[in-house]
């Protein structure tokens, strides 16, 4: 996916002193790059709209019907909170490394604060730290670049607005033709009789 300073700077830390609030910075090979600072921003927010998909009550879960725009153009009903909550962790699973992934566990599934953490991985505050920045990083960039549907923009998510523009952006609006067109009709010319 293509980043772009519309996106990034609307979610860089003003005081960021990489990108100095614009949300990208120069890469090694001259090319723009989005700032760390933005994919803790995508983080954050993933991790908040979690904690209340997780904490909210069963029974106020919703059952919504989801439009999908294919050819056969049936539409499927979905529990988005639930879906989220399983998209968040198996990713983040599927991403982190044992050790990054303990440490996920611990602080963001399960809510320990730093020094629960610290005692129970046998670490001390800076590597914690480090690490939770690392993941933080990690993670933001691979819920807002991962395909076919993104964790983050949230409201795409949620709205599913994102894959009904993404999948009319890649159907053709008229069928291809596959046979050849037919060739002209040939002007057919009648012998005019001469006059006797
Ligand atoms: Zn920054």
């Amino acid at each position: 996916m293509q980043w772009t300073r519309s996106e990034t700077l609307a979610l860089a830390q003003q005081s960021c002193t990489y990108c100095y609030g614009l949300g990208l910075r120069q890469g090694r090979a001259g090319a723009s790059t989005p700032c760390n600072c933005v994919f803790r921003a995508i983080f954050r927010a993933c991790n908040a709209r979690f904690r209340t998909c997780a904490l909210k009550e069963k029974y106020v879960s919703r059952v919504s019907l989801e439009a999908n725009p294919g050819r056969l153009r049936k539409s499927v009903w979905g529990m988005k909170n639930e879906e989220f909550i399983a998209d968040f962790c198996l990713v983040s699973r599927r991403v982190l490394d044992d050790q990054a992934y303990k440490v996920f566990k611990f602080h963001f599934l399960l809510g320990a604060d730093w020094k629960l953490c610290c005692n129970r991985l046998k670490i001390d505050r800076g590597t914690f730290f480090h690490e939770v920045y690392r993941i933080e990083q990690k993670l933001g960039r691979t819920f807002r670049e991962l395909e076919p549907h993104p964790l983050f923009p949230l409201d795409e998510y949620f709205n599913g607005t994102g894959r009904q523009q993404r999948v009319a952006a890649t159907v053709t609006p008229f069928p291809v033709e596959s046979e050849p067109h037919p060739k002209p009709r040939p002007i057919l010319k009648f012998p005019v009789k001469k006059a006797a």
